[in-house]
């Protein structure tokens, strides 16, 4: 629901930047059940154990500790703010690694990751298929995603449109933008838009299937998340939550990247950078990529090598 748009090199970014969504949204908004069924549905599909992990759109880290199964994970979001609350919030250590940037522009090498997740972000972007075909790039051949979308064919907005409160259909293929910046899919063209970019979905979870006032006031919480913990598996025949996750496998286009490489540079996508106390440099373009607090910059290159040299 934040609208802290603005433009990046491509396509409108929602920027989180100065935002208190964490205190706001989770630990004061009423919704400890939302969280609670979507860390059940993670557990559930996400892979057992891995060596690298990506987590995109992390926000404050609300979610990270549930990747505690993998070696390392790389935290990113657009937001630097964002991502200095993960820091204070999970402590910095040679296992977190935390990367400012776009999702349009990943800043790494192809073949990377074992796995990546993605939680209430894609709902955010303008272009999905250039979204997950990125992702794709950075994926090991048949690595991992897992995905969260906000699902525009719903209940709630079903029963809205029958009874003509609502004008948009939530049966046809296109997303709807409710509030700036702010996209409910339809599961048919997330499935599309995955298998377009070579990740085949292997296994699809409905959640917070009572997400409603009334029955969140009056039941206990962990009485609500398990009866929607019973119901998840039924995502892999009908979807009619407002939120849906999904386990998609990469296909084994590509091969892995190479032991000692990392980072891409994104202005000449050369994939040799050489770390220097609190920047990056491009062996090839001489762009510098600076690490601010410990958080790895790649919003916009501060300068080129010759010039500060
Ligand atoms: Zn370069």
């Amino acid at each position: 629901m934040y609208d802290g748009s603005h433009q990046s090199s491509e396509y409108p970014v929602c920027d989180y930047e100065g935002s208190e969504y964490q205190r706001e949204f989770w630990d004061k908004g009423g919704r400890e059940y939302e969280d609670l069924v979507e860390r059940i549905a993670l557990r559930r599909l996400l892979p057992k154990t891995g060596r690298l992990f990506l987590e995109i759109g992390c926000g404050a880290g609300r979610l990270t500790p549930e990747f505690d199964r993998f070696e390392r994970v790389v935290l990113l979001d657009y937001s630097l703010t964002q991502l200095q609350q993960a820091q204070e919030r999970l402590g910095q250590s040679a296992r977190l690694v935390f990367v400012a940037a776009d999702i349009y522009r990943l800043p790494f090498v192809p073949g990377l990751f074992d796995g990546a997740v993605m939680v209430r972000a894609i709902h955010h972007l303008v272009d999905v298929p250039s979204a997950l075909a990125g992702i794709r790039a950075v994926l090991k051949p048949s690595g991992t995603l897992v995905l969260e979308y906000a699902n525009k064919q719903n209940a709630k907005a079903i029963l809205r449109y029958w009874l003509r409160r609502q004008e948009w259909s939530p049966f046809t293929r296109e997303q709807i933008e409710f509030t700036k910046l702010n996209f409910n899919m339809h599961p048919q063209t997330i499935r599309e838009c995955l298998s377009k970019a070579g990740l085949r979905v292997r296994q699809q979870r409905t959640v917070s299937h009572f997400r409603l006032e009334l029955l969140k006031r009056i039941v206990p919480t962990a009485l609500l998340a398990a009866a929607d913990a019973a119901l998840q598996f039924t995502g892999n025949y009908y979807q009619i939550t407002p939120s849906v996750f999904l386990r998609a496998d990469a296909d084994s286009r590509g091969r892995a990247a190479a032991p000692d490489q990392f980072f891409r540079c994104l202005h000449c996508k050369h994939n040799e950078l050489t770390n220097r106390y609190d920047h990056l440099a491009c062996q090839e373009c001489g762009r510098l990529w600076m690490i601010r607090d410990g958080i790895y910059d790649f919003r916009e290159p501060v300068a080129r090598l010759e010039e500060t040299t």
